[in-house]
Protein backbone atom coordinates (compact mmCIF):
# COMPACT_ATOMS: atom_id res chain seq x y z
CA UNK A 1 0.00 0.00 0.00
CA UNK A 2 2.68 2.32 1.23
CA UNK A 3 5.87 1.47 -0.97
CA UNK A 4 9.37 3.85 -0.40
CA UNK A 5 11.86 2.52 -2.57
CA UNK A 6 16.01 4.66 -2.33
CA UNK A 7 14.72 7.48 -0.05
CA UNK A 8 17.53 9.70 0.32
CA UNK A 9 17.21 12.99 2.14
CA UNK A 10 20.12 15.37 2.39
CA UNK A 11 19.57 19.24 3.49
CA UNK A 12 20.70 22.42 2.24
CA UNK A 13 23.28 22.18 5.08
CA UNK A 14 24.56 18.93 3.96
CA UNK A 15 23.24 16.93 6.86
CA UNK A 16 22.66 13.30 5.07
CA UNK A 17 19.60 12.03 6.80
CA UNK A 18 18.50 9.34 4.78
CA UNK A 19 20.58 7.54 2.37
CA UNK A 20 18.15 5.18 0.80
CA UNK A 21 15.66 3.94 2.67
CA UNK A 22 13.31 1.13 1.17
CA UNK A 23 10.21 -0.31 2.86
CA UNK A 24 6.56 -1.00 2.48
CA UNK A 25 3.82 -1.00 4.99
CA UNK A 26 0.56 -3.21 3.68
CA UNK A 27 -3.02 -2.22 3.78
CA UNK A 28 -4.18 -2.48 7.55
CA UNK A 29 -0.43 -2.65 8.94
CA UNK A 30 0.98 -0.65 11.89
CA UNK A 31 4.95 -0.09 11.17
CA UNK A 32 6.93 1.58 13.99
CA UNK A 33 10.25 3.13 13.10
CA UNK A 34 12.85 3.32 16.16
CA UNK A 35 15.91 4.65 16.42
CA UNK A 36 17.84 7.67 18.42
CA UNK A 37 17.64 10.97 18.12
CA UNK A 38 18.62 12.36 15.03
CA UNK A 39 18.29 8.87 13.09
CA UNK A 40 16.05 10.10 10.33
CA UNK A 41 12.86 9.29 11.85
CA UNK A 42 11.13 12.74 11.59
CA UNK A 43 12.59 13.07 8.27
CA UNK A 44 11.17 9.98 6.71
CA UNK A 45 7.57 11.05 7.93
CA UNK A 46 7.68 14.18 6.56
CA UNK A 47 8.95 12.76 3.26
CA UNK A 48 6.12 10.49 3.31
CA UNK A 49 3.73 13.66 3.21
CA UNK A 50 6.02 15.98 1.67
CA UNK A 51 6.29 18.67 4.28
CA UNK A 52 10.04 17.58 3.06
CA UNK A 53 10.92 17.26 -0.22
CA UNK A 54 13.12 13.91 -1.16
CA UNK A 55 16.73 14.05 -2.75
CA UNK A 56 15.85 10.95 -4.30
CA UNK A 57 14.20 7.84 -4.41
CA UNK A 58 10.08 6.92 -5.08
CA UNK A 59 7.06 6.97 -2.43
CA UNK A 60 4.19 5.46 -3.52
CA UNK A 61 1.15 5.47 -1.84
CA UNK A 62 -1.13 2.31 -3.89
CA UNK A 63 -0.53 3.15 -7.60
CA UNK A 64 0.08 7.20 -6.89
CA UNK A 65 3.34 7.89 -7.20
CA UNK A 66 3.66 10.54 -4.51
CA UNK A 67 7.21 11.79 -4.99
CA UNK A 68 6.24 12.91 -8.32
CA UNK A 69 2.95 14.89 -7.91
CA UNK A 70 3.24 18.63 -8.76
CA UNK A 71 1.68 21.16 -5.88
CA UNK A 72 -1.67 21.05 -7.07
CA UNK A 73 -2.16 17.37 -7.19
CA UNK A 74 -0.68 16.49 -3.61
CA UNK A 75 -3.60 18.39 -1.85
CA UNK A 76 -5.63 15.65 -3.08
CA UNK A 77 -2.96 12.74 -2.52
CA UNK A 78 -3.06 14.39 1.39
CA UNK A 79 -6.53 13.77 1.80
CA UNK A 80 -5.56 9.80 2.06
CA UNK A 81 -2.58 10.70 4.56
CA UNK A 82 -3.44 11.88 8.03
CA UNK A 83 -0.83 13.20 9.98
CA UNK A 84 -0.71 13.43 13.59
CA UNK A 85 1.99 15.91 14.70
CA UNK A 86 4.12 15.61 17.83
CA UNK A 87 3.99 18.98 19.53
CA UNK A 88 -0.23 17.69 18.78
CA UNK A 89 -1.34 20.81 15.82
CA UNK A 90 -4.75 21.83 17.84
CA UNK A 91 -5.56 25.46 17.35
CA UNK A 92 -5.68 26.84 20.96
CA UNK A 93 -8.48 29.21 20.69
CA UNK A 94 -10.92 26.86 18.94
CA UNK A 95 -13.26 24.05 20.89
CA UNK A 96 -12.48 20.39 20.74
CA UNK A 97 -15.51 19.98 18.76
CA UNK A 98 -13.79 22.65 16.22
CA UNK A 99 -10.27 20.95 15.86
CA UNK A 100 -11.74 17.57 15.26
CA UNK A 101 -14.46 19.33 12.34
CA UNK A 102 -11.01 21.16 10.69
CA UNK A 103 -9.71 17.67 10.22
CA UNK A 104 -12.44 17.67 7.39
CA UNK A 105 -10.52 19.96 5.23
CA UNK A 106 -7.21 18.17 5.49
CA UNK A 107 -3.99 18.70 8.03
CA UNK A 108 -2.87 21.72 5.99
CA UNK A 109 -5.31 23.87 5.73
CA UNK A 110 -6.77 23.06 9.40
CA UNK A 111 -3.92 25.18 10.95
CA UNK A 112 -6.21 28.49 9.75
CA UNK A 113 -9.34 26.92 10.69
CA UNK A 114 -12.02 29.30 11.99
CA UNK A 115 -15.32 28.97 12.77
CA UNK A 116 -17.65 27.72 10.18
CA UNK A 117 -20.73 25.55 9.48
CA UNK A 118 -19.94 21.90 9.17
CA UNK A 119 -22.59 19.57 7.80
CA UNK A 120 -24.64 17.55 10.57
CA UNK A 121 -23.22 14.81 9.04
CA UNK A 122 -19.45 15.36 10.04
CA UNK A 123 -20.97 16.86 13.51
CA UNK A 124 -22.26 13.25 14.15
CA UNK A 125 -18.79 11.65 12.71
CA UNK A 126 -16.95 13.87 14.87
CA UNK A 127 -18.76 13.00 18.18
CA UNK A 128 -18.23 9.32 17.35
CA UNK A 129 -14.40 9.73 17.02
CA UNK A 130 -14.33 11.69 20.10
CA UNK A 131 -16.17 8.61 21.86
CA UNK A 132 -13.77 6.28 20.99
CA UNK A 133 -10.50 7.89 21.95
CA UNK A 134 -12.61 8.56 25.17
CA UNK A 135 -13.08 12.41 24.67
CA UNK A 136 -16.76 12.58 25.03
CA UNK A 137 -18.12 15.56 27.22
CA UNK A 138 -15.26 17.48 25.91
CA UNK A 139 -16.76 18.62 22.83
CA UNK A 140 -17.03 22.29 23.77
CA UNK A 141 -13.85 23.09 25.72
CA UNK A 142 -10.97 25.09 24.43
CA UNK A 143 -7.98 23.25 23.08
CA UNK A 144 -5.74 25.12 25.69
CA UNK A 145 -7.86 23.83 28.67
CA UNK A 146 -6.83 19.92 27.59
CA UNK A 147 -3.77 18.39 29.68
CA UNK A 148 -1.47 16.61 26.99
CA UNK A 149 -2.84 13.29 26.55
CA UNK A 150 -5.96 14.37 26.35
CA UNK A 151 -4.63 16.99 22.96
CA UNK A 152 -2.75 14.29 21.92
CA UNK A 153 -6.23 12.20 21.42
CA UNK A 154 -8.08 15.04 19.81
CA UNK A 155 -5.25 15.12 17.22
CA UNK A 156 -6.06 11.55 16.79
CA UNK A 157 -9.43 12.35 16.64
CA UNK A 158 -9.01 14.91 13.99
CA UNK A 159 -6.25 13.15 11.62
CA UNK A 160 -9.10 10.54 11.84
CA UNK A 161 -12.42 12.05 10.56
CA UNK A 162 -10.18 12.98 7.37
CA UNK A 163 -10.80 9.46 6.16
CA UNK A 164 -7.11 8.54 5.24
CA UNK A 165 -5.80 5.68 4.10
CA UNK A 166 -2.90 5.89 6.58
CA UNK A 167 -1.59 7.92 9.38
CA UNK A 168 1.64 9.16 9.24
CA UNK A 169 2.31 9.89 13.84
CA UNK A 170 5.53 11.76 14.77
CA UNK A 171 6.47 10.76 17.99
CA UNK A 172 3.00 10.68 19.43
CA UNK A 173 4.13 10.11 23.18
CA UNK A 174 7.35 11.92 23.60
CA UNK A 175 5.73 15.17 25.45
CA UNK A 176 3.62 12.34 27.77
CA UNK A 177 3.74 10.42 30.51
CA UNK A 178 4.64 6.80 30.23
CA UNK A 179 1.19 5.34 31.61
CA UNK A 180 -0.58 8.14 28.84
CA UNK A 181 1.86 7.52 26.36
CA UNK A 182 0.51 3.47 26.94
CA UNK A 183 -3.28 4.39 27.00
CA UNK A 184 -3.05 6.76 24.06
CA UNK A 185 -0.68 4.24 22.03
CA UNK A 186 -4.02 1.54 22.45
CA UNK A 187 -6.49 4.26 21.42
CA UNK A 188 -4.38 4.89 18.22
CA UNK A 189 -4.30 0.91 17.58
CA UNK A 190 -8.06 0.65 18.45
CA UNK A 191 -8.83 3.20 16.11
CA UNK A 192 -6.82 2.46 12.81
CA UNK A 193 -8.23 -1.46 13.38
CA UNK A 194 -11.56 -0.50 13.44
CA UNK A 195 -11.30 2.11 10.68
CA UNK A 196 -9.21 -0.01 8.58
CA UNK A 197 -6.55 2.57 8.61
CA UNK A 198 -2.36 1.38 8.27
CA UNK A 199 -0.07 3.55 10.41
CA UNK A 200 3.22 4.82 9.98
CA UNK A 201 4.46 5.55 13.33
CA UNK A 202 8.21 7.38 14.81
CA UNK A 203 8.34 6.31 18.21
CA UNK A 204 11.48 6.23 20.61
CA UNK A 205 10.28 4.05 23.22
CA UNK A 206 11.47 0.46 22.36
CA UNK A 207 8.73 -1.38 24.60
CA UNK A 208 5.65 0.45 22.64
CA UNK A 209 6.86 -0.37 19.20
CA UNK A 210 7.49 -3.98 20.10
CA UNK A 211 3.80 -4.16 22.15
CA UNK A 212 1.66 -2.69 19.41
CA UNK A 213 3.61 -2.75 16.48
CA UNK A 214 3.29 -5.62 13.72
CA UNK A 215 6.15 -4.39 12.05
CA UNK A 216 9.56 -2.62 13.03
CA UNK A 217 12.36 -0.88 11.21
CA UNK A 218 15.42 0.27 13.22
CA UNK A 219 16.88 3.58 11.70
CA UNK A 220 20.46 4.68 12.13
CA UNK A 221 22.05 7.88 10.68
CA UNK A 222 19.60 7.41 7.83
CA UNK A 223 19.80 4.00 6.96
CA UNK A 224 17.66 0.97 8.19
CA UNK A 225 19.72 -1.35 10.56
CA UNK A 226 17.17 -3.99 11.45
CA UNK A 227 13.81 -4.95 9.67
CA UNK A 228 11.16 -7.49 11.12
CA UNK A 229 8.31 -8.23 13.59
CA UNK A 230 8.09 -7.14 16.71
CA UNK A 231 8.79 -10.57 18.49
CA UNK A 232 12.49 -11.15 16.74
CA UNK A 233 13.00 -7.54 18.14
CA UNK A 234 12.72 -8.80 21.44
CA UNK A 235 14.71 -11.86 21.24
CA UNK A 236 18.03 -10.11 19.40
CA UNK A 237 17.71 -7.23 22.52
P1 LIG B 1 15.00 11.95 14.22
O1 LIG B 1 13.58 12.26 13.93
O2 LIG B 1 15.33 10.50 14.11
O3 LIG B 1 15.48 12.54 15.49
P2 LIG B 1 15.58 13.84 12.11
O4 LIG B 1 14.90 13.36 10.90
O5 LIG B 1 14.93 14.93 12.90
O6 LIG B 1 15.89 12.60 13.06
O7 LIG B 1 17.04 14.31 11.76
C1 LIG B 1 17.94 13.53 10.97
C2 LIG B 1 19.18 14.35 10.67
O8 LIG B 1 18.83 15.42 9.79
C3 LIG B 1 19.83 15.04 11.87
O9 LIG B 1 21.22 15.04 11.66
C4 LIG B 1 19.25 16.44 11.85
O10 LIG B 1 20.14 17.36 12.44
C5 LIG B 1 19.11 16.68 10.37
N1 LIG B 1 17.99 17.61 10.08
C6 LIG B 1 16.69 17.44 10.39
N2 LIG B 1 15.95 18.45 9.95
C7 LIG B 1 16.80 19.28 9.31
C8 LIG B 1 16.65 20.52 8.62
N3 LIG B 1 15.45 21.11 8.48
N4 LIG B 1 17.75 21.08 8.08
C9 LIG B 1 18.95 20.49 8.20
N5 LIG B 1 19.18 19.33 8.83
C10 LIG B 1 18.12 18.72 9.39
P1 LIG C 1 12.95 16.47 15.69
O1 LIG C 1 14.31 15.84 15.70
O2 LIG C 1 12.10 16.00 16.83
O3 LIG C 1 12.26 16.41 14.38
P2 LIG C 1 14.30 18.94 16.21
O4 LIG C 1 14.11 19.63 17.51
O5 LIG C 1 15.55 18.22 15.89
O6 LIG C 1 13.03 18.02 16.00
O7 LIG C 1 14.07 20.01 15.04
C1 LIG C 1 13.13 21.05 15.11
C2 LIG C 1 13.13 21.77 13.77
O8 LIG C 1 14.44 22.14 13.38
C3 LIG C 1 12.59 20.90 12.65
O9 LIG C 1 11.78 21.71 11.81
C4 LIG C 1 13.81 20.42 11.91
O10 LIG C 1 13.53 20.25 10.54
C5 LIG C 1 14.79 21.55 12.14
N1 LIG C 1 16.17 21.04 12.26
C6 LIG C 1 16.58 19.95 12.93
N2 LIG C 1 17.90 19.77 12.80
C7 LIG C 1 18.34 20.79 12.02
C8 LIG C 1 19.62 21.17 11.53
N3 LIG C 1 20.72 20.46 11.77
N4 LIG C 1 19.68 22.27 10.78
C9 LIG C 1 18.59 22.98 10.51
N5 LIG C 1 17.36 22.68 10.94
C10 LIG C 1 17.24 21.60 11.70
Amino acid sequence: MLKIDGLKKTYSTGDEALKGVSFEVDSSEIVAIIGPSGAGKSTLIRCVNRLEEPTEGTIFLDDVEVTSLSKKELRNARRDIGMVFQEFGLVDRLTVMENVLSGRLGYMSSLNAFRRNYPEEDIRRAREILSTVDMAGYEDDRADELSGGQRQRVGIARAVIQNPKILLVDEPTSALDPETSRKVMELLIDIAQEEDISVLINIHEVHLATRFADKIFGLRDGEVVFEGLAAELDESA
